[in-house]
Parts: structure tokens; sequence; C-alpha cells
């Protein structure tokens, strides 16, 4: 690798950052649209270097990448006057005729490194927060999608400006080298092995992080509840990208009675999804490369009954189209199993009893919680994504994007006169003064 390449283009960005022009809202808006352009003009590029990645279709690319993205754009673009405005807050009786808010700007050069399971949203989302934040960003996609990697490093500056975005692309040795240099953030997507990697580089230039991981995300299954619908839904989420997704659902959790029926009802919509043959339907996506074979599965769908907690399908996260179903004697149960392993970035209830839906969210924790659904809290931009724990560290979409990746400056702003009122906080100390 180059080492001076990375270091040159952080340099830059900086210096870029450094003449201000990424400031001016007029300027953020112009890039977002931009972006909005590039995504217009050239999805059929994207979608065919998803083909070849990921074997996705494109009304899959559509609905997992771009339309998320496009309303990340219409918003940002929409609301940054209302973000970048000084937020007025409350005063105290010694501030009251002082002017007192709070600023956001931008925290400088930030570093975004994504991963290769949905490798245009991970990138450019968080992107897009950091261009209406008003920062300089330093792309670093998956090597893994080494096609939309490609892509990306060949059309972003088309349509950007070259030096306060750039794109580096490589593997280990390049990321390692990025680290290296000093950022004002890092936005991390990726596993934690390498998000603790990522920290430990952050620390010794005390950059803050973002780490957006993964986990076992538990989805448990009342028994009163309408199974073709859970299982219908819990089947899409579960296969789609063939379980390449950080808030798949990793495994269900439900009473021995039922079992049988939620593994009829997920038999069911899978053939009503992919046919006979999954593997030969054109919906049905492609595993990323041998190491993520995991050495346990081929590509089908696959749901595995009665697995012990104590297997190693239960320890790490499966990232794959393989789904454990543990069984448990009731509500209790399930949360005290759930309780017993680390924070999961997501956590899915499915039933129709409304004391159990309480319950469930009430005793335990998550980066998020959807309730008879799965990853739909994803495409809603008004609630932070984000892990807890083991699962990641910080939140982004919409309005959080843009709050993650600026400083809030606390801003008090005096005037001169006034001065009687400042009296008591000056020495000499007069007790009989301040009793008074
Ligand atoms: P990956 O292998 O593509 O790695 C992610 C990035 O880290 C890449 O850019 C890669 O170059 C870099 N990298 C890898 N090893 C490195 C090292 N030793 N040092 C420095 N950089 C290194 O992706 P992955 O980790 O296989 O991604 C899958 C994981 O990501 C899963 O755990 C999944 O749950 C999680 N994920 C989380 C989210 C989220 O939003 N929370 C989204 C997608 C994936």
């Amino acid at each position: 690798i180059d080492v001076h390449m990375e270091k040159q283009t952080v340099d830059f960005a900086r210096d870029a950052f450094l003449t201000g022009r990424s400031q001016p809202l007029k300027f953020r808006v112009q890039q977002l649209k931009s972006i909005q352009r590039l995504i217009t003009e050239r999805q059929g590029e994207i979608a065919l270097a998803l083909k070849q990645d990921l074997n996705r279709s494109q009304y899959d690319t559509a609905l997992s990448e771009l339309i998320g993205l496009e309303n990340e754009i219409s918003l940002a673009v929409g609301k940054l006057s209302q973000w970048a405005a000084p937020r007025h807050v409350e005063k105290n009786i010694m501030t009251l005729t002082d002017q007192v808010y709070i600023l956001p700007e931008p925290l400088g050069v930030v570093l975004i490194i994504g991963a290769w399971n949905y490798p245009w949203a991970l990138t450019l989302q968080p992107l897009i927060g950091a261009i209406a934040a008003g920062n300089a960003a330093v792309v670093k996609p998956s090597e893994l999608s080494e096609h939309s990697a490609s892509l990306l490093k060949a059309l972003l500056p088309q349509y950007l400006d070259k030096e306060l975005y750039p794109v580096v692309t490589g593997g280990v040795p390049e990321t390692q080298e990025l680290l290296r240099q000093r950022f004002d953030h890092i936005f991390y997507t990726g596993n934690s092995t390498v998000g603790k990697v990522v920290m430990e580089a952050a620390a010794k230039h005390l950059t803050p992080v973002t780490l957006e991981l993964g986990g076992k995300s538990p989805c448990y299954i009342d028994k009163d509840c309408d199974l073709i619908v859970a299982c219908r839904r819990i089947t899409w989420g579960k296969f789609f990208n063939v379980g390449q997704t950080c808030i798949a659902p990793d495994y269900i959790l439900c009473e021995p009675s039922i079992q049988n029926k939620v593994v009829e009802g997920i038999r069911n919509t899978l053939q009503e999804f992919y046919g006979p043959d999954p593997k030969s339907s054109p919906d049905y996506g492609r595993i990323i490369n041998l190491r993520h074979f995991n050495g346990w599965l081929d590509s089908s769908p696959t749901v595995v009954m009665d697995v012990s907690p104590h297997t190693r399908l239960m320890q790490e996260e499966i990232f794959g189209p393989l789904l454990p179903i543990v069984t448990v004697s009731d509500v209790g149960d399930a949360i005290r199993f759930i309780n017993g392993k680390e924070k999961p970035l997501a956590l899915y209830v499915f039933s129709s009893d409304k004391k159990v839906i309480k319950r469930m969210i009430a005793e335990t924790s998550s980066g998020g919680v959807v309730v008879n659904d799965v990853i739909m809290h994803y495409v809603l931009n008004s609630l932070p994504f984000g892990g807890v724990g083991q699962s990641g560290m910080g939140r982004y979409h919409g309005k959080h994007t843009f709050d993650q990746l600026s400083h809030h400056r606390a801003c008090l702003i005096k005037s001169l006169g006034m001065e009687c009122i400042n009296m008591a906080r000056y020495p000499p100390q007069d007790c009989s003064r301040a009793r008074r």
C-alpha cells in the first residue's frame, strides 16, 4: 500500500475543510442534491454492482439502499436550515438579559468506514449527515463488496467536491493506515472485533467514535399472536439478503407448544417467496464470500428446532440464512434468556397481548425494539438507529446523524453592562453582603 496516499488524502481533506467551504448551508444543500443526482443518473450501474457483489435484484436495490438514501437527502435538504440554527435554551436568573443558545457546528474531518452487506446505504447515509453538518469526510467502503467499492470511488468525485469527500478503497492495511491518521470523528459499521480496533486507534487521538455493530437480535413469538402474519414478516426480515443484515432476527424464542406451527409458517412463506429452490430464485441473494459461510451452512434457508442455548449457533451472530429456535417456558423465561446475553442491536416481539409487549420492553434493553414486525424501525428516520453495549455506541439517521456529527457548542453572549448583578461573585468576600 502507498502509506503516503492515505495520509495525503486526509491532509487534503483537512486543508479543504479549513478553507471553510464546506460550511455555508447553500454549499451543503448543493452537495446533497448532487448525491441525489448520482443516485438518479447511475442507479443502473449501482444495481449492476450490487448484482455482482450480492446477487441483489434491482427491486431490492431500490428497496434496501436507494429509497432510504433519497429519503435522507430530501429530509436533510428540507430541514437543514432548522437543524443548523441556534437552539435557544432556558435561562436562569443570572442570564435573563443574555443570549443563551446551543450552536451545532461541524466537527472537522470524519472517517466513514462501511461494511459490505449494504455497501451504498452504510457509506452514503453517514456521508449525507456529515455533509449536512458541514464536515469533510473520507469514505472507506468495504473491500468485500468490491464492485460497489470501485464504482463508489469512480462516481463520487464526479458529483462531489473531490478534496472534501474523497473515497479510499482497499482492505485491512489501507484501513489501518487511515486509522493512524487524526480525524475528528470516526463512524464505523461492521463487526465488534474490528470495532475495538477502531476505538483503540481513535483513543490515540482522543477522537470520538460511532460504532454501528451487530450481535444476536432475538425474536420472541408469544402464543397469543397471529402466527401466519408473524412468520411472513420474520421470514422476510431473516432471509432478505440471505440473512446478511445487522438487524435480521438472529434466533426465535417461543414456547414449545407453538414451535411446530412456527416452522410450518416459515416453510410456507419461504415457498411463497422463493419457490421450491430458493438458490435459483432471482429474488434470493448470495453469501458474500467463503469466510461468511461460517463452515456450518450452505446458502439454503434453514430453520433449526429445539436448539440448545449452549451450542455455537447461539454464541455468535449468525449473519446467514440459518434460523435457530430456542424454546422457553413463558415470557419471563424469554426475558431471562435475553438478559443473559449481550444487549442486542434489535429486539423483536410478536404478540397481541399488551401486557406481554409492555413487560418485554420494560424488562429488557436493546438498540431498538419493534413489536409485531422486524427491521422496519431502520426505515423511519425520526427514530435514532444504533446499538447499546456490545451492539454499538452512538446513533444516526435523519436529524440524529446531523447531531451525531456536529459539536453542540454552548454559547452564552452577555453584554458588558449590568455589572451590579455580578458583584456577589467577586472577591473580597464579604459574608454580611452574601447573607443580605
Ligand atoms: P467488513 O468485513 O466489510 O468490515 C467492515 C470494515 O472494516 C471494512 O471497511 C474493512 O475494510 C474494515 N476492516 C476489516 N478488518 C479490519 C481490521 N482488522 N482493521 C481495520 N479495519 C478493518 O464487514 P463485517 O465486519 O463483516 O460486517 C458485518 C458485521 O457488521 C456484522 O456483525 C453486522 O451485524 C455488522 N453490521 C452492523 C450494522 C449496523 O448498522 N449496526 C450494519 C451492517 C453490518
